[in-house]
């Protein structure tokens, strides 16, 4: 055994004890949201039958930092802090002279990064006396972690899973039951939204967005009840920095700076987890990073939409977001990574990728699969589709420094592990999974429905 560290771990102690907010220290504020009626910026009281009172609060803050609850963190401690691990397998099999680090959020209950959120979000709502959380699932990571969160404060969750999702992934769906959660395919009978898409297609998939409107509808409706999302929202962003302070102490006992950060987008939220507290040193002239947003070629949200008002659902009820849309509208082609395909992108990424303190690139899911497989190989861990976009990145990187014979240090989050995504895996192995081409007649079509402002 040689004494070169690999795993780069922090005590339970070591938690943090705040999150981040980087809204105070961007050089201008981002756009309001605004009401899908009045377009004028909304107010507390429009998000309150849908939220709780602290995490409206949260959303709209300019605070820099926010405490965690001990009620919070007393769950955190099931599963942070995660560890950072310098992946030299993989340099060594890609022959690089640079570094290639991964913070892991695969080692939560769930899976994934979204407990850092949805453990929250259980908490406030359980504070403030709501006893019931509706929500949609498409790919079933987010349906998970609200499931067991709601499970850690005694809480019911009632979740709509896409049908054809709920169809094609019955383990997901036993993980969501063993928590406790009461699961719905939709559309469904049950909501005044999913009966209206029923009635005119009887046998339909389902889509997130008709999912979104069955959870919202649902939790409107009840005065116990309100409803969570699991990305996109600045209060989600700002839940996730817990990835990004964490590896910021990681890497320095690691005794690295970061020079390039890398993180798949789907909503913005693992990405803005891990690169805000970094942003915030960049911004403060402590280092120097080059800051990279990764999404799949068939949803590129950043490279190929507007930056726009749009509506963060299919149907048009919630407010209005300024960010990098592929419109409302859109229906990206059935990729395996659930988790990206979202029409549009968080405000707070989309904003920071606009005043150019970041970058995006978007790659084709044979290459990240590719790139998953040497991950795999060389590190044992076998990663969600959704971060093989991170990896795939890390590893362009990383050959980028290899031919102009430099040493650049890489930083990413691996946000889950792929476990109940053997289906994806089995199709690429098989030779199944190509790269699909998008039109720019379809993004045209897509964007022609979204309001003008
Ligand atoms: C949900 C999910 C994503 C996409 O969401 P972001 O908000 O962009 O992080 C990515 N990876 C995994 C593992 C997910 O579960």
């Amino acid at each position: 055994m040689t004494d070169e560290r690999s795993t780069f771990l922090l005590d339970e102690t070591q938690i943090p004890t705040q999150w981040y907010n980087i809204v105070p220290d961007l050089p201008e504020p981002p756009p309001p949201p605004l009401h899908p009626g009045t377009h004028e910026p909304v107010g507390p009281d429009d998000l309150a039958p849908l939220f709780p009172q602290a995490l409206i609060e949260q959303e709209m803050t300019t605070e820099r930092w926010v405490d965690i609850p001990g009620g919070v963190l007393d769950v955190y401690r099931i599963w942070r802090p995660s560890p950072l691990v310098r992946a030299r397998r993989l340099e060594k099999l890609l022959d690089t002279p640079a570094k290639i680090y991964f913070k892991y959020e695969g080692v939560s209950p769930a899976g994934s990064h979204k407990p850092n959120t949805a453990v929250p979000q259980a908490w406030y709502n359980h504070a403030e006396g709501v006893q019931r959380l509706t929500t949609e699932t498409g790919a079933g990571q987010w349906g998970t972690s609200l499931a067991f969160a709601t499970a850690q404060y005694g809480m019911d969750c009632e979740v709509w899973q896409v049908r054809s999702s709920y169809d094609q992934k019955p383990a997901r769906r036993t993980m969501m039951e063993i928590y406790g959660a009461t699961l719905h395919a939709s559309p469904s009978e049950l909501t005044e939204a999913g009966r209206g898409i029923l009635a005119a297609t009887p046998d339909s998939p389902g889509s997130l967005g008709i999912a979104i409107s069955e959870a919202v509808e649902a939790a409107v409706g009840r005065e116990d009840t309100r409803y969570a999302l699991g990305s996109v929202l600045n209060h989600v962003l700002l839940h996730q920095t817990v990835i990004g302070e964490e590896a910021l102490r990681q890497l320095e006992m690691a005794g690295d700076t970061p020079d390039v950060l890398v993180g798949c987008t789907g909503g913005g939220s693992n990405f803005g987890g891990l690169i805000f507290p970094f942003l915030r040193e960049k911004l403060a002239g402590r280092m120097d990073p080059t800051i990279r947003c990764v999404e799949p070629a068939s949803c590129p949200t950043l490279t190929r939409g507007e930056y726009r008002y749009d509506f963060g659902d299919a149907v048009g009820m919630t407010p209005l977001m300024k960010m990098h849309t592929l419109g409302h509208g859109f229906v990206p082609d059935p990729i395996h990574a659930g988790g990206l395909r979202y029409h549009g992108m968080a405000p707070l990424v989309s904003h920071v990728y606009e005043l150019g303190l970041a970058e995006a690139e978007s790659i084709g899911q044979v290459e990240c699969f590719t790139a998953a497989l040497m991950f795999a190989r060389t590190q044992g861990i076998v990663p969600a589709p959704e971060p093989t976009h991170a990896i795939a990145a890390a590893i362009r990187e990383a050959q980028k420094c290899k031919e102009e014979g430099v040493s650049r240090t890489i930083l990413t989050a691996l946000c889950g592990h792929g476990h109940l995504d053997m289906g994806a895996y089995e199709s690429f192995l098989a030779g199944r999974m190509t790269d699909l081409d998008l039109s720019d007649e379809t993004i045209r079509e897509a964007m022609a429905g979204v309001p003008t402002l």
